[in-house]
């Protein structure tokens, strides 16, 4: 390990998380969100084969004469949008967190709902995964890109908005945002979220996901596995427990990215497998809450199963993918093959990952 600086993210906590690190009665801040939100002189340590960023994915294209910004794309039928990378508060495990900051216009929306809708290699998008940053930090943007949507790309059915203000700042689920995501005639609305321990639960929390449900919105979950925070079989089953109780969908349990700085909040691959198999191989919770064990890799999501690992070096897996490099090409024709992926003899792609070692915990 090399000690290296990072990048600069900086420490934000919300004054409701503030408040809720400070109130616990006869005890310290909850661990479970000291880990998450509270910079960690840990952090300064990078490893060379970390990276500042989740994958690259950028569409690098100009469309009616101007370069899109805030556009990314990796598969068929999504197509991803940043109206802003601000966040009301910063998880330090953030993939996002070392990205530049950038704020979209109410012209840069529309462009890009219109790009959507009529450029040739968006033909088969069917789903619209605005992100960021956090959305609904702006909440009258979003209302004007989901307008924008409905009106410019007319084949588009879901739009999901990634989100963790319910957890971050629960008062801003309000009536203006309610108003924001009422239901438009040509899509329906999904809220991703991520929600790392039960404990983040609270009746302030719980009440923003009811409203969000209430408005029409369908909930689910992308839980991150995070070292000390919910690498735990106990912690695990009562979080998933508790999400099928209150209706949100368990989509992935995600390991914890290899992104600069972070690797005090990994586990090994290896023991999230295992995690994963007590959670959902137990008879502990409803076989509905079952999620995947994904792994962000370079060249996209990879959910791991039989035959995923065909290779090992001294720190890293090598990963079997069914993602076709002519497909990616065909969908996203700027797109460009990582240094740390190659092409199979099968057309499909491989991609090295950085594992984690459990002994430094
Ligand atoms: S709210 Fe989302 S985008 Fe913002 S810091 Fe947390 S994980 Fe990252």
């Amino acid at each position: 390990m090399a000690g290296a600086k990072n990048g600069n993210f900086s420490e934000k906590i919300s004054p409701y998380l503030r408040q809720k690190m400070s109130s616990r009665r006869g005890g310290g801040a909850p661990k479970f969100l000291t880990l998450q939100y509270a910079e960690d002189p840990l952090e300064k340590i990078s490893n060379a084969r970390e990276s500042p960023r989740y994958y690259q994915s950028e569409v690098h294209a100009t469309f009616e004469g101007e370069v899109l910004r805030g556009v990314e794309k990796l598969y068929r039928r999504t197509l991803l949008v940043e109206p802003t990378t601000i966040c009301a508060a910063h998880c330090r495990w953030c993939i996002r967190g070392q990205c530049d900051t950038l704020t979209l216009s109410n012209d840069d929306l529309e462009r890009i709902a219109r790009y959507c809708g009529t450029a040739p290699e968006n033909a088969d998008v069917r789903e619209i995964l605005v992100t960021g940053g956090d959305p609904l930090i702006l909440v009258d943007r979003v209302d004007f890109l989901l307008d924008s949507i409905e009106r410019h790309a007319t084949d588009v059915e879901v739009v999901r908005i990634a989100t963790r203000v319910p957890l971050q700042d629960p008062r801003r689920v309000d009536k203006r945002m309610l108003h924001a995501l009422r239901p438009r005639s040509t899509f329906r609305i999904e809220i991703a979220t991520h929600i790392n321990h039960p404990g983040e639960l609270f009746p302030e929390v719980r009440e923003a996901y009811a409203a969000l449900q209430t408005a029409g919105a369908r909930i689910y979950d992308q839980t991150v596995l995070l070292r000390g925070v919910n690498d735990e079989p106990e912690t695990l089953v009562e979080l998933f427990d508790e999400l099928r109780h209150l209706d949100i969908e368990a989509h992935y349990l995600f390991h914890c990215s290899p992104i600069r700085g972070m690797d005090h909040h990994r586990t090994s691959i290896a023991r999230g497998l295992d995690l994963f198999r007590q959670l959902s191989c137990s008879g502990k919770t409803s076989g509905r809450v079952k999620p995947q064990f994904a792994l962000m890799t370079d060249v996209g999501k990879v959910s791991l199963c039989e035959g995923s690992i065909i290779g090992r070096d001294k720190d890293r897996v090598l990963l079997k993918t069914g993602y076709s490099y002519g497909d990616r090409l065909r969908w996203v024709p700027t797109w460009t093959l990582p240094a740390s992926a190659s092409v199979g003899g099968d057309g499909f792609l491989q991609v090295w990952y950085l594992d984690a070692d459990e002994k430094k915990a």
